[in-house]
């Protein structure tokens, strides 16, 4: 099913507050990381059973020899036909849900049976992720609990710049493609990713490796 909810991820509006990144944590009742200074301001490493959302900071220079310095908001792209959800069921019935109304990916507690590499493996955005004691795999959830309550994601709801809008996938696709012809002036590389096989749809203004390897799937 293609209708459903989205998440537009405008990485163009990003300040990198990590307040989305918090505000998961919030919702959610996921603890804080505990983390180490690594000389940059990326801050946990990476994704993780606890960490559903992470802004990802990137550094480099672009083709004309300026440094460029990129935020992405990563987090599950709850995709249209879902990579893990096929792998997950193939291990264990009734390891995970894809909704009808909403469109949101969920796993179920009997995902922890499956071989976590494997459904690893097939997420071509290296989202999923297994806690290390209980084997739990987690993720976003598309916060199903508030979305079927006709509330935001908690994570666009405290986005100060609008860089995280939340809405009904045909109006999410329209907006994702009208800003990147206004971006395209300033930014003649802008695009919006894979907007025709996932949900949460991230648009960016440069080649989308130099975001986060895993950026375009
Ligand atoms: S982004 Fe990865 S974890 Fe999320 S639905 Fe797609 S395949 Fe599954
Ligand atoms: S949609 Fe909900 S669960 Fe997913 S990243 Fe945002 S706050 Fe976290």
């Amino acid at each position: 099913m293609a209708d459903g909810k989205s998440i537009l991820v405008d990485t163009s509006r990003c300040t990198a507050c990590r307040g989305c990144q918090v505000a998961c944590k919030q919702w959610n009742g996921l603890p804080g990381t505990a983390t180490k200074q690594v000389g940059t301001y990326q801050n946990p490493q990476d994704l993780s059973a606890e960490t559903w959302r992470l802004v990802r900071f990137a550094e480099g220079k672009k083709d004309n020899g300026k440094p460029y310095w990129y935020f992405f908001s990563d987090q599950c792209r709850h995709c249209l036909d879902p990579p893990c959800l096929d792998a997950l069921q193939g291990f264990v019935k009734g390891a995970g849900v894809h909704d009808a109304t909403t469109g949101a990916v969920l796993y179920t507690s009997v995902a922890s049976q499956a071989p976590f590499e494997d459904v690893r493996k097939a997420c071509p955005f290296n989202i999923p992720r297994q806690d290390p004691k209980s084997k739990a795999l987690a993720k976003c959830t598309l916060c199903f609990d508030r979305i079927s309550n006709n509330m935001p994601p908690a994570c666009v709801k405290t986005c100060p710049t609008g860089a995280l809008v939340f809405g009904e996938r045909k109006e999410i696709v329209e907006m994702a493609k009208k800003r990147v012809e206004e971006l395209k002036g300033a930014y003649p590389k802008a695009m919006a990713l894979n907007p025709d096989e996932v949900r949460v749809i991230y648009i960016v203004t440069d080649d989308p490796k130099k975001y986060h390897a895993h950026a375009a799937g």
